[in-house]
């Protein structure tokens, strides 16, 4: 028991005494409490019995229901019972005042009630009050203030009551009593009987207890001011409500911004893009309906809200069914189809695009756009197209940035949202016919969507969140793959299409086109007719291409044309004869077969690969006098120019086999045409057609028209192979060449060429120059050495002294 022996005065006596629970009675203090317990009930009536005086000390755990002497703290106050009431309950209501410190010493009774012998002490009267005491108690005193401040439990009187208090000690029990501590914190305080230690307790009491407080304020205040916030927002969106009410802009921002979080909340997309909508939607709401801005946010939201992010269609690759499919699309094309399938197969074990990305090269209208279509449909995949013919700006891959006015996502991305899953069969047509300039490189820009490394976040200037694009299967179309950017090309593997014969032409109208034109055009059953002669005659002389595209469209004319009648009751059905077919498409637009049709000199059938297919390449050379002039005219580039120029050189170099004057390079212009350009890459191959018309022309022999070649030279006349060989021969054999002069080297290409071609066409090999002029001209020049041959040129006369050697012509 703390108790400091030295200051308790010798004044002993037994007292009744009074266990409280929860509570301290200080002295100097008046309060009332309520007492029930039996025990304490028969002290208290022991009490008033005698003088009132009573010990009160608290237990210790408050818990306790019947306590016995040691549950009770050693030091108590003596108090005088004031009042006592008796209230209807059977408890009675007590009124003390307490009077002084009191230690419990013996106790005298425990059984009936406790009565306990104490040695009262009395509080100093006249204290010294040391600078130590005043110190501590102005610390007090302002603490106190603080607390009652906070706290707002205390009214002013009271404080000011405490505060007024002259002793120290009473003062120190007085504030400790009104303070709300503990139980064992204040008999802390009811122990120390020395005024300077009572003083230091209360102070550490009152600044832990004020702490506490501190922080309980702070975090009332951060309650409040959330709540303060959310109610602010919610007022000021009530006044904007009725602002743009009284606007009459009823509907207005509001029901728009209902509407696009209603079908955000609907949309399944990551979060990150989720929370970036949320935060253009608040934009939104903040900006006047009518400005410009609005309209700028609104955008971008839809955009966000409509493309695909999550959404995937549910992709199955079942070969069979593609096989079946891809057959019952497109006639022919058996190779192809092959290679397609193989690639199927890949898909079909991987999720992702895997391994390079395939290329469909060929002329327009031999069905790479709709094989494309076909894999989609295999795939149970949608199928988007995008156009990259004319692109020349990054912009229309990437998108513009969305400060311009009226700016949007690039075409990949449109692309996508037309799709809108993320997994669509994604078709980048004519990726060959992209240009790149100032403006950016949009070739750099595809290389980003086409690899698989970087596609996965692909960055678009519009949209400005990474799009992932790694589940999109992209097929690519190009007419000219050499014309593909080389690091574009590098990822793509080529298929080859190269251009239909007439038989195969006539099997896609007949089971494809027209079926299908038929549809289009609601002409069931027979009402139309048509022969295969007719067919024939369309495929000839209303078309000359390499596809079906021009076929497809004149088959369209017709059908068109039969539909009219049908609907103006001319007719029940329509037998389109070739009569009808004139009057219906008009007189033939090409002559069947673009050959000569007689021998002539200096004119030579070329072969030519273009990006429209094979074509006939008529070469023309005439000679003039002149003073040695090489004159280059038509489509002709650079490559054609050095293949023109070494023809001549071939030609010079055989001058004395060719009888030839010496110097007959020097006495005349030679004028080279090349009506229709090949492409300029395509150049050498058109080396023996002018090395042979250039012969012909010198040597005015002509050339056998049905005969067509192709093939490189070189300054000596040898002959270099060519690409191409397979459209070149569907052009020759479209023309009615029944010939043609190949370089050896290509005749591991003629099993590429079809069936039919080859057993309608004569297909030549040739190494060297001399066995073309043997093949082509009419009467071999290099035959006739010392003889003369059939006809003297026109201009034979400019050189004949040199060619007879001497003399002097035309003085
Ligand atoms: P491309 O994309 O190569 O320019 P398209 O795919 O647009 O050509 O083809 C033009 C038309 O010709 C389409 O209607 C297509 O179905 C049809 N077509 C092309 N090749 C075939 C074929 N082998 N079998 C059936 N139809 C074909």
């Amino acid at each position: 028991m703390a108790t400091e022996e030295h200051s308790v005065p010798e004044t002993k006596d037994v007292y009744p005494l009074l266990p409280l629970r929860g509570l301290l009675v200080f002295p100097g203090m008046v309060l009332h409490f309520d007492v029930g317990r039996p025990k304490s009930v028969r002290a208290l009536e022991q009490a008033v019995a005698n003088d009132h005086l009573i010990v009160l000390a608290s237990q210790e755990d408050g818990q306790v229901d019947d306590p016995s002497a040691d549950d009770l703290y050693g030091i108590g106050t003596l108090a005088r019972v004031k009042q006592m009431l008796k209230l209807p309950n059977g408890t009675i209501r007590v009124l003390v005042e307490g009077l002084k410190r009191a230690v419990l010493r013996a106790f005298v009774s425990e059984d009936d009630l406790f009565t306990v012998r104490v040695e009262t002490y009395d509080e100093p009267e006249d204290v010294v009050v040391t600078p130590a005491i005043e110190a501590m108690r102005r610390s007090v005193t302002q603490q106190f203030e603080q607390y009652v401040r906070l706290s707002r439990k205390l009214d002013l009187d009271t404080y000011a009551t405490v505060v007024d208090m002259s002793h120290p000690g009473q003062f120190a029990d007085a504030v400790a009593s009104h303070l709300p501590l503990k139980v064992r914190e204040k008999q802390d305080i009811l122990e120390a009987f020395d005024i300077e230690k009572r003083l230091e307790r209360l102070l550490q009491i009152l600044s832990d207890e004020r702490e506490v407080l501190e922080l309980e304020r702070k975090i009332h205040q951060r309650v409040r001011k959330q709540m303060e916030r959310t109610q602010k927002e919610y007022y000021l969106r009530e006044q904007m409500k009725a602002i743009q009410r009284e606007l009459g802009d009823k509907e207005g921002r509001q029901a728009e911004v209902d509407e696009l979080r209603e079908k955000l909340a609907a949309k399944r997309m990551p979060d990150d893009v989720r929370d970036r909508v949320e935060k253009e939607i608040a934009r939104l709401e903040r900006i006047p309906p009518a400005s410009a801005e609005g309209t700028v946010v609104r955008n971008y939201i839809d955009w966000l809200l409509a493309l695909p992010w999550l959404e995937a269609a549910k992709s199955t690759a079942d070969i069979a069914r593609a096989e079946r499919i891809l057959n019952e699309e497109h006639y022919g094309l058996d190779k192809v189809k092959e290679r397609i399938l193989e690639f199927i197969a890949v898909q079909a074990l991987t999720d992702k695009q895997a391994g390079p990305i395939i290329c469909l090269a060929g002329p327009p209208g031999v069905g790479k756009t709709s094989l494309a279509r076909s894999i989609a449909k295999s795939l149970k995949r949608p199928f988007v197209r995008v156009s990259l013919g004319g692109v020349r700006d990054e912009a229309e891959i990437r998108g513009h940035r969305r400060t311009y006015i009226g700016s949007m996502p690039g075409r990949i991305l449109q692309g996508m949202r037309q799709a809108s899953v993320v997994n669509p069969v994604f078709l980048l047509d004519e990726i060959d016919k992209m240009a790149s300039d100032f403006r950016g490189d949009p070739a750099s820009a595809m290389l980003e969507v086409l690899d698989p490394e970087q596609n996965r976040a692909f960055s678009d200037h519009y949209i400005e969140i990474p799009y992932d694009l790694s589940n999109v299967l992209f097929i690519t179309t190009a007419n000219n793959v050499y014309q593909i950017p080389a690091p574009l090309r590098d990822r793509m593997e080529v298929i080859q299409l190269s251009g239909y014969t007439e038989i195969e032409k006539l099997h896609i109208a007949r089971e494809h086109l027209l079926p299908k034109q038929r549809t289009a055009h609601a002409l069931k059953g027979d009402r139309i007719r048509i022969s295969d002669d007719v067919l024939l005659e369309v495929i000839r002389h209303y078309t000359r291409e390499a596809g079906v595209r021009q076929l497809d469209r004149q088959l369209a004319a017709v059908c068109r044309k039969v539909a009219r009648a049908v609907a103006a009751g001319d007719a029940k059905r329509v037998t389109v004869t070739s009569g009808v077919l004139q009057s219906y498409l008009g007189p033939h637009k090409y002559e069947f077969g673009e050959m000569e049709t007689e021998d002539q000199v200096g004119v030579v059938a070329g072969l030519a690969w273009t990006e429209m297919g094979g074509d006939l390449l008529l070469v023309e050379v005439s000679i003039v006098p002149g003073s040695g002039k090489l004159v280059l005219t038509g489509q002709l580039g650079d490559v054609m120019k050095e293949s023109a120029q070494t023809a001549l050189s071939y030609v010079r170099s055989r001058t004395r086999a060719l009888r030839l004057p010496p110097d007959f390079h020097e006495k005349v212009d030679i004028h080279i045409h090349v009506p229709e350009g090949a492409i300029p890459k395509d150049g050498p191959s058109a080396g023996i057609t002018m090395a042979t018309a250039l012969v012909s022309a010198l040597t005015h022999v002509r050339v056998r028209h049905d005969v067509a070649m192709t093939g490189e030279i070189t300054l000596r006349g040898r002959v270099l192979p060519i690409g191409g060989l397979k459209e070149k021969s569907l052009a020759a054999h479209r023309a009615g060449i029944r010939t043609i002069v190949i370089p050896k080297g290509n005749v591991k290409d003629l099993d590429e060429v079809p069936d039919l071609v080859k057993s309608e066409v004569e297909f030549v090999p040739v190494s060297h120059m001399d066995e073309v002029l043997r093949l082509a001209l009419v009467d071999n020049p290099l035959d006739h050495a010392g003889g003369s041959l059939a006809d003297e040129p026109w201009w034979a006369d400019v050189w004949s002294d040199s060619r007879f050697g001497g003399g002097e012509a035309h003085q």
